[in-house]
């Protein structure tokens, strides 16, 4: 007999955290599914990591409807569930007479769209507000609505507050197939079968393979590949915006942007690619973002690149997003084609998606002990000194720091594995607590953190992977790799 949920979700990204978390303020019985063994694994873990203002998407367009209005919508879920997100605002700077027309159509587009408070700043305004950028700019689009955020955190953040209000999670678990019954869905994975009322499909760039298991095809998804370079915390003051250069048909074209953390981030390029699984760097591509890069930018420090890495993102033959219920199949909703701006629209799209999920129901019934919060995280070296010696001496893991280029502790590593949602991998403690992502790159922690994983979950330390449940950092006894030779 299989379990009857109300609701199953495909893909544990910022799409389907966000869209478990909204419908957990209802009275049913929710399952997010990943086939990942963390959550925000594939494209919402690498982005640009911008809330975009909204004058970019085309009116008309879904990207143009749910774009402005999510962008607006920030400011209270990052302060429900304690995810750092900065209103910096963006400049689209322009060189020439064919960036001043684009940057005179991409602001009227704006003012359509909705964006408020946006305006074309002149050569002197620009220089005034960054200082370090090509002198030669002619002029500069300025929407103050833009920020940074974390998605990554965000995602996490929104599962665990789903949690919280009665989501089930199970990560590892792959769709492989959806039978339609009389008044329900049966998904198919690989570790057992759900039975479910309706089903959203948020499998990022796989989502027009989950849409084909149950309706006739149409769309489908060409993963567009984007690679970036992140500087050293140590670069300070290069830039307080996030800098556009003016979009070519190709996309928003490459950027510098500040992060919520404190690095900067320049890129991303955009190629057509076959392998949806591809997310290698290539050096041809650094080399085109560097010099691209450096257009906007002549300072831009390149000897304090401490990575580099790659996303997809999910561009659909549509060219916009593909929001709502599947024509052919009754209570199957999706969100496909959720390429750039998805993380700035995904509140309003979640709204939206819910609301046409009540529709179908005929009224969904609120619970009245929803929580939307969740329990802060204490971000040790943020704190001031007072604060953090009461902290150790309440948990003396507090004074033991593990990350020294992000000065992380023992305590905020154990806290992160323990909560809902939790930390299985190396890559997932790094991601909400960030040892590994300073200049070391892990080099340093990466073993503590290993073991503070295996003696937390009660595991063996070769059990630890870096990231998805295949990738493992340790294979065995040194002695016993080299047929019992001493190294
Ligand atoms: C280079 C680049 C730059 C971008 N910059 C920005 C930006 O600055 N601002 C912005 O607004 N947007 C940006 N975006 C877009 C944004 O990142 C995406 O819209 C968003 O992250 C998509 O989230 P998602 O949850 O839909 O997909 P994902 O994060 O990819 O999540 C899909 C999930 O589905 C799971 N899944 C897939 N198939 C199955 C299956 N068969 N069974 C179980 N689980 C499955 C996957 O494991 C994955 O976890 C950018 C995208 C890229 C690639």
């Amino acid at each position: 007999m299989n379990d009857l949920y109300d609701i199953v979700i495909i893909g544990a990204g910022v799409s389907g955290t966000y869209i478990a978390r909204e419908l957990s303020r209802y009275d049913l019985k929710i399952l997010i599914l990943d086939k990942d063994n963390d959550v925000a694994n594939e494209t919402t873990s690498a982005n640009s990591a911008i809330i975009h203002a909204g004058y970019d998407p085309k009116p008309g367009t879904a990207m143009a409807k749910f774009n402005a209005p999510g962008n607006l919508m920030f400011d209270k879920v990052c302060k429900e569930l304690d995810v750092p997100f900065k209103r910096c605002g963006s400049l689209v700077i322009g060189f020439d007479d064919h960036d001043k027309e684009t940057i005179e159509t991409i602001y009227q587009r704006g003012l359509t769209n909705g964006v408020p408070d946006i305006r074309i700043l002149n050569h002197d305004e620009v220089l005034e507000i960054e200082p370090n950028l090509n002198p030669d700019v002619k002029l500069a689009l300025y929407a103050p609505t833009a920020g940074i955020i974390n998605p990554w955190e965000l995602a996490i953040a929104l599962a665990e507050n789903a949690i919280d209000n009665g989501a089930e999670l199970k990560l590892e678990t792959r769709v492989t197939d959806i039978k339609k019954e009389d008044d329900s869905y049966l998904i198919i994975t690989d570790k057992g079968n759900y039975l479910t009322k309706y089903v959203v499909n948020c499998a990022g760039v796989y989502a027009d393979d989950i849409h084909n298991m149950v309706a006739k095809p149409s769309y489908s998804i060409r993963p567009r590949k984007g690679n970036y370079y992140v500087l050293d915390n140590s670069v300070k003051n290069l830039v307080d915006h996030v800098i556009f250069q003016a979009p070519t048909k190709k996309g928003k074209g490459v950027l510098i942007a500040p992060t919520v953390d404190g690095n900067f981030l320049i890129g991303p390029d955009s190629d057509f690619i076959d392998d949806k699984n591809d997310n290698s760097t290539g050096m041809d591509n650094l080399n085109y973002i560097k010099n691209s890069g450096l257009k906007s930018c002549p300072s831009i420090p390149f000897d304090k690149v401490i990575r580099s890495f790659a996303g997809l993102r999910a561009t659909s033959d549509h060219e916009d997003f593909i929001i709502g219920e599947v024509e052919d199949s009754k209570g199957f909703f999706e969100v496909g084609g959720f390429e750039s701006p998805g993380l700035s629209s995904i509140p309003a799209v979640a709204e939206y998606v819910v609301d046409l999920i009540n529709q179908r129901h005929g009224g969904l019934r609120k619970k009245d002990d929803f929580n939307p919060t969740r329990r802060p995280v204490i971000r040790f070296n943020h704190l001031p000194q007072e604060v953090k010696a009461k902290l150790i001496q309440k948990d003396p893991a507090y004074a033991n720091v593990i990350c020294r280029c992000e000065t992380i502790t023992e305590a905020e590593i154990v806290d992160c594995i323990h909560r809902k949602a939790g930390a299985r991998s190396l890559k997932a403690v790094k991601k909400r607590v960030r040892p590994g992502a300073g200049r070391c790159q892990g080099g340093f922690c990466g073993p503590k953190v290993v073991e503070i994983l295996a003696r937390e979950l009660g595991k063996d330390w070769s059990d630890i992977p870096y990231d998805s449940s295949k990738a493992y950092i340790l294979t065995g006894e040194t002695k016993e790799e080299s047929g019992g030779e001493n190294l």
